[in-house]
């Protein structure tokens, strides 16, 4: 099983104001490839400062991060950029579609910008298992959240990267829409591919083989 996460001794704190803001202390921990990784914990315990440090967007306050062989404190912006372009595709709870482009366009978005070649039948095929078939000409405001989650999702597994960062997918959607992004994340890592999903305290951990829970740290520090 190769590791593909090492997470040593991280913590983040924030300053805000004049104040120290505790929001994550010292995690370490494991993933390998393949892995269905699920953390829970309540609103304000840190899950989304985990996923964007993983994701090389935020620099951790303390501790070494090694994704998929890079020891990210040592990448500069532009090669963190290049990291997750080539690397990671991203789901997060608001969607986050491009409103003014299509929704072809938008899930074909990262592919373009890495200039790679997807055959149309791929997207049809992909467009088709995620019930949008119907909708690849119509723009995200015309869609349902589910629809737009589902769109978010293809955008992710079509670019197939390695990792791929889930912040609270399913918080804006039904049982039956919540069912399709979690059986197709496990299907992706049933395929060799890897999933950290972070997501609320009381979220169903029965699709994950490994999971962590986080807890608010309490210290709030006046500097
Ligand atoms: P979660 O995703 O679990 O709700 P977050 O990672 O968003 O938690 O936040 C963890 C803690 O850090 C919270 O107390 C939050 O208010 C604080 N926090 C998050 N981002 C910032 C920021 N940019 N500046 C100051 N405090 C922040
Ligand atoms: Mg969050």
């Amino acid at each position: 099983m190769s590791e593909i996460v090492n997470i040593k001794n991280v913590s983040k704190t924030y300053q805000k104001n004049g104040q120290q803001i505790m929001a994550l202390n010292s995690i370490d921990l494991s993933i390998n490839k393949g892995d269905f990784f699920l953390v829970k914990g309540a609103s304000g315990s840190g899950k989304t400062t985990f996923l964007l440090m993983i994701g090389g967007m935020l620099q951790p306050s303390q501790g070494d991060l090694n994704v998929l062989g890079m020891n990210l404190n040592n990448l500069s912006d532009g090669e963190k950029v290049k990291f997750r372009a080539d690397n990671i595709g991203f789901i997060f709870q608001m969607f986050h579609l491009i409103p003014y482009l299509n929704i072809r366009e938008n899930i074909l978005i990262n592919n373009e910008v890495n200039s790679s070649k997807i055959g149309a039948q791929e997207l049809e095929d992909l467009a088709e298992e995620l019930g949008l078939s119907h909708r690849l000409s119509h723009y995200p405001s015309e869609l349902s959240a589910g629809e737009k989650q589902r769109v978010a999702l293809a955008r992710a597994l079509i670019k197939k990267p390695e990792l791929i960062l889930a912040d609270e997918p399913t918080g804006n959607l039904d049982q039956g829409n919540s069912q399709i992004v979690l059986q197709k994340l496990k299907e992706y890592c049933d395929n060799g591919g890897t999933v950290v999903m972070v997501s609320h305290d009381n979220h169903p951990d029965t699709f994950a083989n490994e999971l962590l829970t986080i807890g608010i740290s309490e210290t709030v520090n006046q500097a």
